[in-house]
């Protein structure tokens, strides 16, 4: 009986998989942070290249995977599907529990999928530097090799904090020719306006965004990039899914229930987004995202507009939103802190395709630590939010005397996260309750648009 499917490099997909088509209506306008009006390509041109801006707005189900981004991504794609047979002997279920493996990337996590085609469209675009921002450094190492990759410059703002307290993260996003900043920097307008008021300022993500949005709107050569969030984003990771699909099919299955972690929602998309296609064709399948309860973007906020940034210069869009300006505790999940939630993931959520539901951090690391006790691959915090998903989903199963298939991603290691499992064992981390009060404050600050 085999425990992994493994495709070769020739079943890497020849296509993203678009999942606006089959949405259940359109989706809802994009407006300008400083207007209130829908925005069009042109309003995006300083930011981004025009080859992704077009994959943005792009209504074609299928879109061709350029041969050079195929190539690049042939350096650990297609990832491994894993049945975790060890898993579900430990929890004596009858379910089938199959994970993707997307922690197989030289960055060690899915991140690279969306980083390598955005490098690629910039190069092509004529960008010499990409400027982006990294909280815990995810993103921004993913950033940093597929500039490698592709011969650009990278400028990464990293939350100060995380600078000086996880410095691994910015010593591989050194190692891959970098530059990491520490923001708020004294390098842009936002940042001096910010260290101007509180010298000793930790930083944010929401100023770090500020800060690598000013750098490349300021700069003809730079542009921006995002690794969350965006509809092109989420096309990008598609590939996990699609993979996925064929990889059942050698194990001669087909999920019940496929769960992903869910922070901007771009790993969750990735596996999630090929499996809608086959629901909207008639097919039976659950899915579900999972996010923590101390930043419960999609079970306990709202579907409205709002900006996609604290400081109010990114697009507005609508999507299920805690409030530009909700402050999430610092749980070590760090990668799923966002205060929104993909558009896309958002309006799959509110037409009920998929559904969400939300777990503490200690469950999260219980079930990180039974994961890697039994399938021994040691998760990151964030992937741990999938993996007691489906640990729940097979106990549910357990229960009921019913057999039932899951398939859940795993998005990543957590070789540079070891501090975060030290604090687990020594017994300092908390559940954060949901702070019900300092949602509704920051919901009352929602743009009135719409
Ligand atoms: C960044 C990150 C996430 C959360 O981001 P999404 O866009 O929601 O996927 C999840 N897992 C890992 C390993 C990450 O690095």
């Amino acid at each position: 009986m085999d425990t992994k499917f493994l495709l070769g490099e020739n079943q890497i997909p020849t296509h993203w998989y678009n999942v606006i088509p089959d949405l259940p209506g359109p989706p809802a306008p994009v407006l300008h942070p400083g207007t209130g009006k829908p925005i069009g390509p042109q309003d995006l041109l300083p930011l981004f290249p025009m080859g992704l801006i077009e994959q943005e707005v792009s209504s074609e189900r299928w879109i061709k995977i350029p041969d050079p981004v195929r190539e690049a991504l042939r350096v650990w794609r297609p990832s491994p599907l894993f049945r975790a047979r060890r898993l579900e002997a430990a929890l004596k279920t009858p379910a089938k529990i199959y994970y993707k493996y997307e922690g197989v990337s030289p960055a060690g996590s899915h991140k690279p999928n969306t980083a390598v085609p955005q490098a690629y469209y910039n190069k092509i675009f004529g960008t010499k530097r990409i400027a982006t921002e990294t909280g815990a450094g995810q993103w921004g190492t993913s950033m940093a090799m597929a500039s490698q990759m592709f011969g650009l410059e990278c400028t990464v703002y990293m939350v100060k904090v995380s600078f000086e307290q996880k410095p691994y993260r910015k010593s591989m996003m050194q190692l891959w020719g970098a530059k990491v900043i520490a923001s708020p920097s004294n390098l842009t307008n936002a940042g001096r306006g910010i260290l101007a008021k509180d010298p000793n300022n930790q930083g944010s993500l929401g100023i770090a965004i500020s800060e690598a949005v000013e750098d490349a709107a300021t700069h003809d050569d730079t542009r921006y990039a995002l690794g969350s969030v965006l509809n092109h984003v989420c096309m990008h990771q598609t590939v996990i899914g699609l993979e996925a699909k064929e990889q059942m099919k050698l194990a001669g299955d087909y999920p019940d229930v496929v769960i992903g972690c869910h922070g901007g929602g771009s790993n969750f998309a990735g596996i999630a987004f090929p499996f809608v296609a086959d629901k909207s064709a008639g097919k039976k399948v659950r899915i579900v995202a999972v996010e923590p309860t101390s930043c419960p973007t999609l079970t306990k906020g709202v579907y409205a507009f709002d900006y996609g940034d604290t400081a109010k210069m990114a697009p507005i869009a609508k999507m299920y939103t805690l409030g530009h300006d909700f402050m999430p505790p610092g749980i070590h999940a760090g990668g799923l802190r966002y205060h929104g939630a993909s558009p896309l993931v958002s309006q799959l959520l509110h037409a009920g395709v998929i559904e969400a539901r939300a777990v503490p951090q200690l469950a999260s690391f219980d079930a990180a630590v039974q994961f890697a006790r039994t399938e021994l691959i040691i998760p990151a915090p964030e992937s741990s939010h999938a993996i007691r998903g489906a640990i729940d989903e097979a106990l549910r199963a357990k229960e009921e005397g019913k057999e039932r298939t899951i398939l859940f991603n795993l998005s990543g290691h957590g070789h540079v996260d070891m501090a975060a499992y030290d604090a687990y064992f020594a017994g300092q981390l908390e559940d954060f309750e949901y702070p019900a009060e300092k949602v509704k404050e920051s919901l009352a600050h929602l743009p009135k648009v719409g």
